[in-house]
């Protein structure tokens, strides 16, 4: 157990919908168990420009249904630095704050970790990126609203592509990881989702879309995700374009772009985000630090900071890729 008794609370990195969920439970359940909050502004940046406050209970209502994060997140450079780490550190001290909360992605996190290792706080991270790229969490908090807006855009898209017999390369968010373009190409029954975590080449993606055709199907939707090795979807439908047997392809290009970062969280979104938001004030409570609160299998766990981008949940990935080549025919 430990004394905490005054925790700062910030968001970092892109903005994730059910960002404000987890904000909320962080403060109440801190307020719950006699600790105040801090509320950093803008991330990092905040910290080291000193832009924090303290915020009470009331003042997270109504937050629950809001997109994006009430807190305002940024990336900070000064932040990378040793410099940068330490006037944030003294601005923290200066709070008497003993914990910090960060919800955030990878990056996030890792900053916390040095804000941990440097400076002796006790800090606790919440998972918050539209990326789903963690380990120690089945789903980060963002991810669902994020796909289930990719999946309605899609679906509209989908009503043109099959009136038109069209073929769409519909881009999506995912510099460096593919589960929104998978989940997003298996919920709306795309021919294919290219990922940056599998190489492509554009003679197997043509002969994807020929096979299609052939199947009598009377449109084609490719998801992309933005950081695939080809060069994003303009490229690819480009180069398919110039292929040999195209001309009679009519081949069009949608980017969902930062919509998909928008929009009220939806369910499992909000209620992911009151649960870690609970538990990682619990994390601090139990004398935790360094450490993820994440949700697997419907339980708590917690995983070093350390630990968090690896590359074990690629096998499931690429299972679930393997079933969606089975059911688009
Ligand atoms: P998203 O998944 O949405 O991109 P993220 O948290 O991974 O979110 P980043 O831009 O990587 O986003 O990181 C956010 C901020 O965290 C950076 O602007 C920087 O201030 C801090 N940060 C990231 N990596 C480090 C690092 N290696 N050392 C110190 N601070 C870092």
């Amino acid at each position: 157990m430990s004394d905490i008794s005054r925790i700062a609370l910030l968001t970092s990195g892109g903005d994730a919908p059910g960002m404000n969920a987890a904000v909320r439970a962080v403060v109440r359940s801190a307020d719950a168990k006699g600790i105040e909050t801090i509320a950093v502004s803008n991330g990092y940046q905040g910290m080291i420009e000193n832009n924090m406050r303290l915020m009470d209970a009331r003042e997270v209502s109504g937050i629950l249904h809001l997109g994006g994060t009430i807190l305002g997140t940024a990336r900070s450079d000064a932040f990378r630095t040793p410099e940068g780490r330490a006037k944030a550190a003294d601005n923290l001290n200066a709070q008497g704050v003993d914990g910090i909360v960060i919800i955030g992605g990878d990056g996030s996190l890792t900053g916390g970790q040095k804000l941990a290792e440097e400076h002796n706080f006790h800090v606790i991270g919440i998972p918050g990126t539209i990326d789903n790229d963690l380990s120690g969490t089945d789903f980060t908090i963002g991810f669902d609203t994020a796909v289930n807006t990719a999946m309605e855009a899609i679906d509209k898209i989908r009503d043109t592509a099959s009136s038109h017999h069209r073929t769409f390369f519909v881009e999506v968010m995912g510099r460096h990881a593919g589960w929104l373009a998978l989940y997003a190409g298996i919920s709306t029954g795309a021919t294919a989702a290219l990922i940056p975590e599998r190489e492509d080449d554009i003679a197997h993606i043509r002969e994807r879309i020929f096979e299609s055709f052939k199947l009598n199907k009377r449109f084609s939707i490719i998801v992309v995700a933005e950081g695939e090795n080809l060069g994003g979807a303009e490229a690819i439908a480009e180069m398919v374009k110039n292929g040999e047997g195209t001309e009679n392809l009519d081949i069009r290009v949608a980017n969902l772009g930062h919509m998909q970062r928008g929009g009220s969280p939806s369910m499992r979104d909000r209620v992911l985000g009151a649960r870690l938001g609970d538990a990682a004030v619990q994390a601090l409570v139990d004398g935790k630090t360094g450490v993820m609160v994440g949700e697997r299998y419907h339980q708590i766990v917690h995983t070093p900071f350390t630990r968090l981008k690896t590359t074990e949940r690629n096998a499931d990935m690429f299972d679930l890729v393997e079933m969606m080549d089975r059911l688009a025919r």
